[in-house]
């Protein structure tokens, strides 16, 4: 006879742990108890040795599918006398506070069979969960993580809940959302004015039919609101584009299998993996016919696509195919107008989003913490985030080394913070564009709810360069000492840090612009990072481009166009298509004088300023556009002959000719080359310049990774073969595979950089 104890610490609460450790002492036989500390969760076990070392083996070998062990200890310990059987000792007030609190999770396979089963109590019951899915982070208030503190504490459970919540034999032992038809939420349907038009699940029933009528519908989803309209009726999506202002960003759609995924997309073993996860994201696919649903997505040749991961949108799909005699394929795009946050609350989505809903399917379990859907792609090597949030927030980035208490506030743009907290990087969801006031509200709310629970004290606070950013301000006005961190720099410490690099590194950001440490804009740098000691300096960059009007001309690529053929000196050879010549004398004439004329070496600009050169665009809707429609018109032919580059040395920077490149496209575009292939040598010659470049000096300082983060990494063309042909050159790929490399990334960076200095 032996007696352990075991401290296991990781994901292991909410997620069944506890009841499988108590199943499985009780199958070996095995008396003794187990508990959540705030170590994590401790077990005593005695019996045996064989059936206690058989124990030690199966905890770990059979975890719950949502059970993360990171930290696994154990001690021997004193025999108990006359203890007879195994228990769970259940958490006192204050315990368990360093456990998680786990991402909001799908639903279960054992959940939909009970939801589609006409014998069972929760048949057709649109809010069916249990330890293995369901609801977490998005209801939770804070912590311990217990019904009183989430959104589910105004619902009394029945003797039926209580007696399963209360049986560690049942897969709903302590499921705090545990709820049934009979004692939990419901759902309701009501029209633009609030008017009630009927309840439970024949509101369901109406929804479809109403989705499948025509009309838009505003559903509460788990994180916030989705506006749902059929994605086969082209009318009613140009009239949700023309409402929410959105013209021709790609619109996210579900479908209500695999199955029905593959009619539309190709889908490989890995993208099935993934849309069937239990994080269930958007996964961005290639279509399997390029031209069709142009409407879904004009400027690329991929659906964001993702399937049911409630028991709402399983019974509303459900429903749907009922009513059809084709597949159900729905339009759920976020529920909010222009750059606001996702509207959560039901008053609030009834005012905010009115004038572009007709219906409102609506219910009375509050979501407490906004988060969008996440969108996810897989790329050559792995996978490639747009947005983290549902289903992975508030799961801790891990980094290599253990550290002090620091904040990132991140950027301007698609903002996120990022709590760090010894080697765990809590970042946080999607926020977004901070100029938007409510944004900034959501901003305020996220950091002060991850304070809450996560109990972290920051030390230090870390935001970008930029005076002006709404972060820097916040930053600014905190009793903490404060350290700013150029924007492009932050991007390297942060592909760093999730890559879990310990050596230096060279890095490309490439992105949209950004305040250098030279007061021009950069964006297109070659950077040199040593995470040991907080080191860096930049290493080469592209000859900066003018960008007359500043921020006007990331809205106006046309702008652009012209301030390169400018300083090309070649306005009088070539015209740009289409444009007002009174509006290119405005412009003409801020150039000359050099007034209102940003200078940038930012690759997203210069991406824009081709774009606009070959006449695809004049004017964005949304960020990020020009570049998105540059690399679908992307010919596919093989071509033999690229676009040569020059760099020269400007003291210890070497500097990339961005106006040869821009000479020799021009030269293509008189020869009335096809503007895809045009796209094409683009793309390879870029990719050729950047892997030279990085490679070289890689090389020359003994460096042996190559890093890539930015905005402009979002292009698939870049994530699949940057990699690829770094490798060729001996040297290690750095990619983004855990955050996004946009913007999202910036306040892991800050955070992380702020730690080594501490340190
Ligand atoms: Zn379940
Ligand atoms: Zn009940
Ligand atoms: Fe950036």
């Amino acid at each position: 006879m032996v007696r352990k104890r075991f401290i296991v610490s990781g994901k292991v609460q909410g997620v069944g742990f506890r009841p499988f450790v108590y199943r499985l002492a009780r199958e070996l036989g095995l008396t003794g108890w187990v508990k959540n500390s705030s170590l994590g969760v401790v077990i005593e076990v005695q019996g045996a040795k064989k059936d206690i070392a058989n124990f030690s083996r199966q905890l770990k070998e059979q975890l719950p599918p949502l059970a993360l062990i990171v930290d696994f200890r154990e001690e021997d310990k004193n025999l108990v006398f006359g203890e007879r059987e195994f228990h769970i000792i259940l958490s006192q007030k204050g315990e368990g506070h360093n456990v998680l609190i786990s991402p909001d999770v799908s639903i279960c396979t054992d959940c939909e069979q009970d939801v589609f089963n006409p014998k069972d109590r929760r048949f057709l019951y649109a809010f069916t969960n249990c330890t293995n899915c369901g609801p977490r982070f998005t209801i939770t208030k804070s912590i311990p993580y217990d019904r009183p503190k989430t959104s589910m504490a105004c619902f009394k459970m029945c003797e039926e809940c209580l007696q399963e919540y209360s049986d560690p034999l049942d897969r709903r032992f302590h499921a705090q959302p545990n709820a049934c038809p009979e004692c939990g939420p419901e759902v309701w349907l009501v029209d633009a004015q609030n008017n009630e038009l009927t309840r439970g699940v024949d509101a369901i029933w109406q929804t479809a039919n109403l989705l499948l009528s025509g009309h838009i519908v505003a559903i509460k989803g788990l994180g916030g609101f989705h506006l749902a309209c059929d994605a086969r009726n082209k009318k009613t999506v140009l009239r949700l584009r023309q409402v929410k202002h959105r013209p021709s960003k790609a619109l996210a759609i579900m479908v209500r299998s695999i199955e029905d995924a593959r009619k539309l997309c190709q889908v490989s073993e890995e993208e099935e993996r993934l849309l069937l996860s239990a994080e269930r994201p958007i996964v961005v696919l290639a279509k399997k016919d390029p031209d069709q649903d142009l409407y879904l997505s004009p400027d690329t040749n991929t659906l964001g696509l993702m399937l049911p991961y409630t028991p709402l949108h399983l019974i509303l799909f459900k429903f749907l195919a009922d009513c059809t005699d084709d597949f159900p394929v729905l339009v759920m795009t976020s529920g909010n107008s222009a750059s606001e946050p996702i509207s959560l609350g039901n008053r609030e989505a009834l005012s905010k989003l009115q004038h572009i809903a007709d219906f409102f399917l609506l219910h009375n379990r509050d979501i407490l913490v906004r988060c969008d859907d996440s969108v996810v792609t897989i790329c050559s090597k792995g996978k490639l985030f747009y947005r983290r949030a549902r289903g992975y927030v508030p799961l801790p980035v891990f980094l290599p080394k253990n550290g002090g208490n620091v904040l990132g506030v991140g950027a301007e743009l698609k903002n996120t913070i990022c709590f760090l907290k010894n080697n765990q990087a809590f970042v946080s969801q999607h926020i977004g564009d901070l100029k938007n006031l409510e944004t900034y509200q959501f901003f305020l709310e996220i950091i002060s709810h991850f304070q809450k629970i996560l109990e972290i004290e920051p030390e230090l606070i870390v935001s970008d360069l930029h005076p002006d950013y709404m972060s820097t301000n916040f930053a600014q006005e905190q009793n903490l000492p404060h350290l700013k961190l150029q924007h492009h720099f932050a991007h390297i410490y942060a592909v760093i840090a999730e890559n879990k690099i310990t050596e230096p590194v060279l890095g490309w950001a490439l992105d949209g612009t950004g305040l250098g440490e030279d007061k021009n804009f950069w964006g297109g740098e070659l950077l040199y990072v040593d995470p040991t000691k907080g080191k860096h300096f930049r290493v080469a960059t592209f000859k900066s481009i003018p960008l007359p009007g500043g921020d006007m001309a990331v809205l106006e690529p046309w702008r652009i166009a012209l301030g390169l053929l400018w300083k090309l000196q070649l306005i009088e050879k070539c015209c740009l298509r289409g444009l007002e010549s009174k509006a290119q004398k405005i412009i003409l004439t801020m150039l000359e004088k050099n007034v209102n004329v940003v200078w940038s070496s930012s690759l997203g600009r210069i991406l824009d300023g081709i774009t606009a050169l070959l006449g695809l665009i004049s004017r964005i809707s949304y960020e990020g556009q020009a570049p998105v429609i540059l690399e679908k018109i992307q010919a596919t032919e093989e071509i033999k002959e690229l676009y040569t580059w020059e760099v020269e040395k400007q003291d210890s920077l070497l500097v990339i000719d961005t106006y040869n490149f821009f000479r020799q496209i021009i030269k293509d575009l008189e020869l009335k080359l096809d503007p895809g292939m045009i796209s094409r040598k683009v793309h390879l010659s870029l990719m050729n310049v950047l892997t030279q470049v990085g490679g070289n000096l890689a090389k020359k300082m003994q460096v042996q990774y190559l890093a890539f983060s930015g905005g402009v990494m979002q292009n698939r063309t870049f994530a699949n073969f940057l990699p690829v042909l770094v490798e060729k050159k001996d040297l290690i790929p750095v990619m983004h595979h855990i955050l996004p490399p946009n913007d999202g990334c910036i306040s892991l960076g800050q955070a992380f950089y702020g730690q080594i200095r501490l340190r």
